[in-house]
Protein backbone atom coordinates (compact mmCIF):
# COMPACT_ATOMS: atom_id res chain seq x y z
CA UNK A 1 0.00 0.00 0.00
CA UNK A 2 1.20 3.42 -1.20
CA UNK A 3 0.40 6.44 0.74
CA UNK A 4 0.05 9.35 -1.10
CA UNK A 5 -0.07 13.02 -0.39
CA UNK A 6 -2.58 15.05 -3.31
CA UNK A 7 -1.68 19.10 -2.77
CA UNK A 8 -4.40 20.78 -4.80
CA UNK A 9 -6.78 17.95 -4.45
CA UNK A 10 -9.86 19.91 -5.69
CA UNK A 11 -8.22 21.18 -8.82
CA UNK A 12 -8.19 18.96 -11.97
CA UNK A 13 -5.35 16.85 -11.44
CA UNK A 14 -6.38 16.34 -7.75
CA UNK A 15 -9.55 15.00 -8.93
CA UNK A 16 -8.24 12.89 -11.43
CA UNK A 17 -5.86 11.67 -8.99
CA UNK A 18 -8.46 10.42 -6.84
CA UNK A 19 -10.41 9.09 -9.70
CA UNK A 20 -7.18 6.60 -10.31
CA UNK A 21 -7.01 5.69 -6.82
CA UNK A 22 -10.85 5.11 -6.82
CA UNK A 23 -9.83 2.35 -9.69
CA UNK A 24 -6.79 1.44 -7.61
CA UNK A 25 -7.68 0.89 -4.19
CA UNK A 26 -6.03 -2.08 -2.80
CA UNK A 27 -2.62 -0.45 -3.97
CA UNK A 28 -3.32 3.22 -2.50
CA UNK A 29 -4.25 5.07 0.49
CA UNK A 30 -4.70 8.76 0.96
CA UNK A 31 -1.97 10.23 4.41
CA UNK A 32 -2.74 14.14 2.99
CA UNK A 33 -5.11 16.34 0.79
CA UNK A 34 -4.33 20.24 0.68
CA UNK A 35 -6.06 22.74 -1.76
CA UNK A 36 -6.48 26.55 -1.26
CA UNK A 37 -9.83 26.94 -0.03
CA UNK A 38 -12.46 24.74 -1.30
CA UNK A 39 -13.88 23.76 1.34
CA UNK A 40 -17.66 21.86 -0.09
CA UNK A 41 -15.24 20.01 -2.49
CA UNK A 42 -12.67 18.51 0.15
CA UNK A 43 -15.31 17.96 2.69
CA UNK A 44 -16.77 15.55 -0.05
CA UNK A 45 -13.20 14.13 -0.66
CA UNK A 46 -12.36 13.45 2.84
CA UNK A 47 -15.89 11.74 3.48
CA UNK A 48 -15.05 9.70 0.53
CA UNK A 49 -11.03 9.15 0.69
CA UNK A 50 -10.86 9.21 4.55
CA UNK A 51 -7.41 10.74 4.79
CA UNK A 52 -5.31 11.24 7.64
CA UNK A 53 -4.89 14.68 7.68
CA UNK A 54 -5.88 17.66 5.67
CA UNK A 55 -5.15 21.52 4.95
CA UNK A 56 -6.54 24.20 3.72
CA UNK A 57 -4.38 27.24 2.57
CA UNK A 58 -7.62 29.81 3.22
CA UNK A 59 -7.07 30.04 7.17
CA UNK A 60 -11.33 31.33 7.52
CA UNK A 61 -12.12 28.46 4.84
CA UNK A 62 -9.81 25.64 7.03
CA UNK A 63 -11.40 26.64 10.77
CA UNK A 64 -14.93 26.01 8.37
CA UNK A 65 -13.78 23.16 7.08
CA UNK A 66 -12.55 21.57 10.78
CA UNK A 67 -16.10 22.21 12.45
CA UNK A 68 -18.08 20.61 9.77
CA UNK A 69 -15.62 17.65 9.83
CA UNK A 70 -15.53 17.36 13.34
CA UNK A 71 -19.78 18.09 13.10
CA UNK A 72 -19.73 14.82 10.72
CA UNK A 73 -17.81 12.37 12.98
CA UNK A 74 -14.99 12.67 10.05
CA UNK A 75 -11.56 11.54 11.62
CA UNK A 76 -9.38 12.92 9.59
CA UNK A 77 -7.08 15.97 11.29
CA UNK A 78 -7.57 19.29 10.14
CA UNK A 79 -4.34 21.49 10.03
CA UNK A 80 -4.54 24.72 10.42
CA UNK A 81 -1.14 25.65 10.80
CA UNK A 82 1.09 26.49 7.22
CA UNK A 83 4.10 24.98 8.36
CA UNK A 84 2.53 21.66 10.40
CA UNK A 85 1.01 21.20 6.32
CA UNK A 86 4.62 21.47 5.00
CA UNK A 87 6.29 19.27 7.31
CA UNK A 88 3.53 16.60 6.80
CA UNK A 89 4.92 16.08 3.10
CA UNK A 90 8.10 15.47 4.70
CA UNK A 91 6.63 12.62 6.82
CA UNK A 92 8.13 9.16 6.53
CA UNK A 93 5.20 7.49 5.55
CA UNK A 94 3.96 9.72 2.50
CA UNK A 95 5.42 7.39 -0.44
CA UNK A 96 4.20 9.97 -3.23
CA UNK A 97 3.48 13.60 -3.89
CA UNK A 98 1.11 14.95 -5.68
CA UNK A 99 1.86 18.45 -7.08
CA UNK A 100 -1.34 19.66 -8.39
CA UNK A 101 -1.42 23.34 -7.21
CA UNK A 102 -0.81 26.11 -9.62
CA UNK A 103 1.47 28.78 -10.34
CA UNK A 104 4.70 29.87 -8.69
CA UNK A 105 2.67 29.19 -4.79
CA UNK A 106 3.41 25.66 -4.90
CA UNK A 107 7.63 25.94 -5.09
CA UNK A 108 7.78 25.81 -1.23
CA UNK A 109 5.61 22.53 -0.88
CA UNK A 110 7.37 20.90 -3.81
CA UNK A 111 10.92 22.06 -2.05
CA UNK A 112 9.82 19.71 1.20
CA UNK A 113 8.93 16.91 -1.05
CA UNK A 114 12.19 17.10 -3.14
CA UNK A 115 14.40 17.56 -0.34
CA UNK A 116 13.20 14.50 1.65
CA UNK A 117 13.66 12.10 -1.37
CA UNK A 118 10.01 11.84 -2.49
CA UNK A 119 8.61 10.29 -5.64
CA UNK A 120 6.96 13.85 -6.41
CA UNK A 121 4.37 13.73 -9.20
CA UNK A 122 4.88 16.75 -11.00
CA UNK A 123 1.94 19.08 -12.47
CA UNK A 124 2.88 22.13 -11.33
CA UNK A 125 4.65 22.91 -14.37
CA UNK A 126 5.60 27.14 -13.27
CA UNK A 127 7.93 25.00 -10.33
CA UNK A 128 10.27 23.67 -13.01
CA UNK A 129 9.90 26.31 -15.36
CA UNK A 130 11.78 29.02 -12.68
CA UNK A 131 13.86 26.57 -10.93
CA UNK A 132 14.29 23.53 -12.97
CA UNK A 133 17.64 23.46 -12.19
CA UNK A 134 17.83 23.74 -8.71
CA UNK A 135 15.48 21.19 -8.36
CA UNK A 136 17.28 19.03 -10.35
CA UNK A 137 20.58 18.86 -8.46
CA UNK A 138 18.77 19.23 -5.00
CA UNK A 139 16.50 15.33 -6.52
CA UNK A 140 20.11 13.83 -7.35
CA UNK A 141 21.56 14.47 -4.02
CA UNK A 142 18.46 13.53 -1.88
CA UNK A 143 17.17 10.76 -4.82
CA UNK A 144 13.75 12.10 -5.19
CA UNK A 145 12.33 10.96 -8.46
CA UNK A 146 10.56 13.18 -10.40
CA UNK A 147 7.41 11.97 -12.99
CA UNK A 148 5.93 14.60 -14.75
CA UNK A 149 1.91 14.67 -15.38
CA UNK A 150 1.96 17.05 -17.93
CA UNK A 151 0.62 14.66 -20.68
CA UNK A 152 3.54 15.42 -23.24
CA UNK A 153 6.62 15.23 -20.82
CA UNK A 154 4.61 12.15 -19.31
CA UNK A 155 4.96 10.64 -23.03
CA UNK A 156 8.87 11.73 -23.33
CA UNK A 157 9.01 10.16 -20.23
CA UNK A 158 7.05 6.60 -21.69
CA UNK A 159 9.34 6.52 -24.98
CA UNK A 160 12.89 7.44 -23.16
CA UNK A 161 12.12 4.88 -20.57
CA UNK A 162 11.49 2.09 -23.25
CA UNK A 163 15.15 2.43 -24.61
CA UNK A 164 18.32 1.86 -23.53
CA UNK A 165 20.92 4.34 -22.87
CA UNK A 166 23.12 2.97 -26.30
CA UNK A 167 20.22 4.26 -28.34
CA UNK A 168 19.89 7.46 -26.60
CA UNK A 169 23.39 9.21 -27.53
CA UNK A 170 21.62 11.49 -30.11
CA UNK A 171 18.03 12.06 -30.33
CA UNK A 172 15.10 15.07 -30.12
CA UNK A 173 12.22 15.67 -28.35
CA UNK A 174 8.99 16.52 -30.53
CA UNK A 175 6.20 18.25 -28.36
CA UNK A 176 2.46 18.00 -29.63
CA UNK A 177 0.48 20.74 -28.90
CA UNK A 178 -3.27 21.33 -29.95
CA UNK A 179 -3.30 24.91 -31.14
CA UNK A 180 -5.76 25.38 -29.06
CA UNK A 181 -9.01 27.67 -29.23
CA UNK A 182 -7.57 30.10 -31.63
CA UNK A 183 -6.01 27.67 -33.80
CA UNK A 184 -7.71 29.00 -36.88
CA UNK A 185 -8.75 32.26 -35.72
CA UNK A 186 -7.25 35.04 -37.75
CA UNK A 187 -4.18 37.04 -35.92
CA UNK A 188 -6.03 40.52 -36.32
CA UNK A 189 -9.52 38.93 -34.70
CA UNK A 190 -7.74 38.08 -31.13
CA UNK A 191 -7.82 41.43 -29.85
CA UNK A 192 -11.79 40.87 -29.39
CA UNK A 193 -11.52 37.39 -27.77
CA UNK A 194 -13.24 37.23 -24.45
CA UNK A 195 -11.92 34.77 -21.42
CA UNK A 196 -15.09 33.00 -21.83
CA UNK A 197 -13.92 32.07 -25.09
CA UNK A 198 -10.10 31.83 -24.47
CA UNK A 199 -11.27 29.32 -21.40
CA UNK A 200 -13.10 26.67 -24.19
CA UNK A 201 -10.22 24.70 -24.53
CA UNK A 202 -11.29 22.06 -27.88
CA UNK A 203 -9.68 19.44 -26.21
CA UNK A 204 -8.34 19.25 -22.58
CA UNK A 205 -10.74 20.25 -19.53
CA UNK A 206 -8.21 22.22 -17.52
CA UNK A 207 -7.84 24.61 -14.91
CA UNK A 208 -8.44 28.49 -15.55
CA UNK A 209 -4.82 29.81 -15.90
CA UNK A 210 -3.13 26.59 -18.17
CA UNK A 211 -6.37 27.52 -20.41
CA UNK A 212 -5.27 30.64 -21.46
CA UNK A 213 -1.55 29.43 -21.33
CA UNK A 214 -2.97 27.29 -23.66
CA UNK A 215 -4.66 30.03 -25.83
CA UNK A 216 -2.31 31.92 -25.87
CA UNK A 217 0.60 29.40 -26.45
CA UNK A 218 2.63 30.12 -23.49
CA UNK A 219 1.59 26.99 -22.24
CA UNK A 220 4.01 25.16 -25.18
CA UNK A 221 6.43 27.87 -24.45
CA UNK A 222 6.38 27.17 -20.77
CA UNK A 223 6.57 23.32 -22.05
CA UNK A 224 9.43 23.65 -23.92
CA UNK A 225 11.31 25.08 -20.86
CA UNK A 226 10.02 21.61 -18.52
CA UNK A 227 11.06 19.32 -20.81
CA UNK A 228 14.88 20.73 -21.30
CA UNK A 229 14.95 20.11 -17.51
CA UNK A 230 13.12 17.41 -16.75
CA UNK A 231 15.36 15.63 -19.40
CA UNK A 232 18.07 17.39 -19.10
CA UNK A 233 18.04 18.69 -23.00
CA UNK A 234 20.11 21.27 -24.93
CA UNK A 235 17.40 23.84 -26.67
CA UNK A 236 18.37 22.60 -30.16
CA UNK A 237 16.61 19.19 -29.05
CA UNK A 238 13.25 20.17 -28.49
CA UNK A 239 11.08 20.79 -31.05
CA UNK A 240 6.99 21.46 -31.45
CA UNK A 241 4.37 20.38 -33.94
CA UNK A 242 0.68 21.39 -33.78
CA UNK A 243 -1.19 17.99 -33.85
CA UNK A 244 -5.27 19.10 -33.20
CA UNK A 245 -6.61 16.17 -32.13
CA UNK A 246 -4.52 15.42 -29.45
CA UNK A 247 -3.95 11.69 -29.73
CA UNK A 248 -0.34 11.87 -29.66
CA UNK A 249 1.08 13.19 -26.68
CA UNK A 250 4.87 13.82 -27.86
CA UNK A 251 7.46 11.92 -29.96
CA UNK A 252 11.03 11.02 -29.47
CA UNK A 253 13.66 11.11 -32.73
CA UNK A 254 16.43 8.88 -33.03
CA UNK A 255 19.78 8.74 -34.54
CA UNK A 256 18.77 6.20 -37.05
CA UNK A 257 15.74 8.47 -38.00
CA UNK A 258 13.36 6.29 -36.13
CA UNK A 259 10.52 7.90 -34.21
CA UNK A 260 9.10 6.77 -31.22
CA UNK A 261 5.58 7.82 -30.02
CA UNK A 262 3.41 7.80 -27.20
CA UNK A 263 -0.70 7.48 -28.25
CA UNK A 264 -3.69 7.54 -25.73
CA UNK A 265 -7.06 9.63 -25.18
CA UNK A 266 -6.59 12.87 -24.04
CA UNK A 267 -7.00 12.32 -20.15
CA UNK A 268 -4.86 13.26 -17.52
CA UNK A 269 -5.67 10.25 -15.85
CA UNK A 270 -3.00 8.27 -18.16
CA UNK A 271 -0.28 9.85 -16.84
CA UNK A 272 -1.39 9.83 -13.60
CA UNK A 273 -2.15 6.26 -13.72
CA UNK A 274 1.52 5.77 -15.13
CA UNK A 275 3.28 8.13 -12.76
CA UNK A 276 1.63 6.31 -9.66
CA UNK A 277 2.19 2.52 -10.92
CA UNK A 278 5.35 2.69 -12.30
CA UNK A 279 7.31 0.59 -12.96
CA UNK A 280 4.30 -1.68 -12.76
CA UNK A 281 1.28 -0.45 -15.25
CA UNK A 282 -2.05 0.36 -13.08
CA UNK A 283 -5.89 0.96 -14.18
CA UNK A 284 -6.48 4.36 -15.00
CA UNK A 285 -10.29 4.19 -15.62
CA UNK A 286 -9.54 5.64 -19.29
CA UNK A 287 -11.47 4.18 -22.50
CA UNK A 288 -9.50 2.27 -24.93
CA UNK A 289 -8.24 4.52 -27.87
CA UNK A 290 -9.72 3.32 -31.39
CA UNK A 291 -7.47 4.54 -34.04
CA UNK A 292 -9.99 3.47 -36.77
CA UNK A 293 -12.95 5.45 -34.60
CA UNK A 294 -10.66 8.68 -34.97
CA UNK A 295 -9.75 8.27 -38.43
CA UNK A 296 -7.24 10.56 -39.14
CA UNK A 297 -4.33 13.05 -37.21
CA UNK A 298 -3.08 15.72 -38.57
CA UNK A 299 0.38 17.82 -37.87
CA UNK A 300 1.11 21.35 -38.81
CA UNK A 301 3.45 24.03 -38.23
CA UNK A 302 3.18 26.36 -35.20
CA UNK A 303 2.75 30.21 -36.30
CA UNK A 304 4.82 31.83 -34.10
CA UNK A 305 4.09 35.46 -34.85
CA UNK A 306 0.60 34.82 -34.34
CA UNK A 307 1.57 33.26 -30.82
CA UNK A 308 4.49 35.42 -29.82
CA UNK A 309 4.40 33.83 -26.48
CA UNK A 310 6.21 30.75 -27.44
CA UNK A 311 9.65 32.47 -28.77
CA UNK A 312 9.10 34.56 -25.87
CA UNK A 313 9.78 31.58 -23.38
CA UNK A 314 12.06 29.76 -25.85
CA UNK A 315 14.35 33.17 -25.62
CA UNK A 316 14.33 33.39 -21.47
CA UNK A 317 15.67 29.74 -21.79
CA UNK A 318 18.68 31.08 -23.55
CA UNK A 319 19.33 33.77 -21.07
CA UNK A 320 18.93 31.72 -18.60
CA UNK A 321 18.92 32.22 -14.49
CA UNK A 322 16.23 34.10 -12.98
CA UNK A 323 14.83 34.80 -16.83
CA UNK A 324 12.95 32.17 -16.81
CA UNK A 325 11.25 33.12 -13.19
CA UNK A 326 10.43 36.39 -14.58
CA UNK A 327 8.76 35.30 -17.64
CA UNK A 328 6.20 33.22 -15.41
CA UNK A 329 5.77 36.21 -13.06
CA UNK A 330 4.77 38.45 -15.91
CA UNK A 331 2.82 35.35 -17.58
CA UNK A 332 0.80 35.20 -14.41
CA UNK A 333 0.20 38.92 -13.57
CA UNK A 334 -0.98 39.65 -17.31
CA UNK A 335 -3.41 35.94 -17.48
CA UNK A 336 -4.73 37.39 -14.07
CA UNK A 337 -5.50 41.29 -15.46
CA UNK A 338 -7.21 39.07 -18.95
CA UNK A 339 -9.15 36.81 -16.88
CA UNK A 340 -10.51 40.37 -15.05
CA UNK A 341 -11.40 41.79 -18.11
CA UNK A 342 -8.61 44.39 -17.22
CA UNK A 343 -6.74 43.84 -20.40
CA UNK A 344 -7.31 42.70 -24.38
CA UNK A 345 -6.15 39.12 -24.85
CA UNK A 346 -3.29 40.00 -27.46
CA UNK A 347 -1.96 42.40 -24.57
CA UNK A 348 -0.89 38.92 -22.65
CA UNK A 349 3.13 39.11 -24.50
CA UNK A 350 3.25 42.59 -24.77
CA UNK A 351 3.45 42.79 -20.66
CA UNK A 352 5.89 40.35 -20.78
CA UNK A 353 7.64 41.42 -23.26
CA UNK A 354 7.95 44.81 -21.30
CA UNK A 355 8.94 42.69 -17.99
CA UNK A 356 11.88 40.77 -20.00
CA UNK A 357 13.32 44.52 -21.08
CA UNK A 358 12.91 46.52 -17.76
CA UNK A 359 14.29 42.82 -15.45
CA UNK A 360 17.55 41.99 -14.68
CA UNK A 361 18.80 38.86 -14.70
CA UNK A 362 20.87 36.39 -12.31
CA UNK A 363 21.95 32.50 -11.79
CA UNK A 364 19.68 30.69 -9.68
CA UNK A 365 21.97 29.22 -6.63
CA UNK A 366 18.78 29.59 -3.78
CA UNK A 367 15.28 29.62 -4.42
CA UNK A 368 15.21 32.79 -2.52
CA UNK A 369 16.61 34.25 -5.75
CA UNK A 370 13.75 33.05 -7.43
CA UNK A 371 11.13 34.65 -4.78
CA UNK A 372 12.87 37.88 -5.17
CA UNK A 373 13.05 37.75 -9.41
CA UNK A 374 9.24 36.66 -8.95
CA UNK A 375 8.22 39.56 -6.77
CA UNK A 376 9.75 42.17 -9.05
CA UNK A 377 8.47 41.00 -12.17
CA UNK A 378 5.18 41.42 -11.11
CA UNK A 379 5.64 44.68 -9.59
CA UNK A 380 6.96 45.71 -12.72
CA UNK A 381 3.94 44.24 -14.73
CA UNK A 382 1.38 45.89 -12.29
CA UNK A 383 3.11 49.04 -13.05
CA UNK A 384 2.97 48.78 -16.60
CA UNK A 385 -0.52 48.09 -15.89
CA UNK A 386 -1.13 50.38 -13.33
CA UNK A 387 -2.80 47.51 -11.28
MG1 LIG B 1 0.71 19.75 -21.52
Amino acid sequence: MKNLAILGSTGSVGTSTLKVVQENLDDFSIFLLSASSNKLKILKQISDFKPRYAFLDDKESCKALKKECSKLGLKTEIVTDKRIYLELITNSCVDAVVAGMVGIAGLEAIYHAVNTGKRLLLANKESYVVAGEYFNSLAEKKRATIFPLDSEHSAIHQCLNSLTEKSLEVFKVILTGSGGPFLNTKRKELINITPKEALSHPIWNMGKKISIDSATMMNKGLEIIEAKWLFNLDEDQIDMVIHPEGIVHSLIELKDGSSLAHLSLPDMKIPIAYALGFPKRINSGVQRLSLAEQGSLTFLEPDFEKFPCIQMAKDSLKVGGTATAALNAANEVAVNAFLNEKIPFTMIPEVISHVMDKMQFFPVKELDIIFEADYLSRKVAKDYLKL
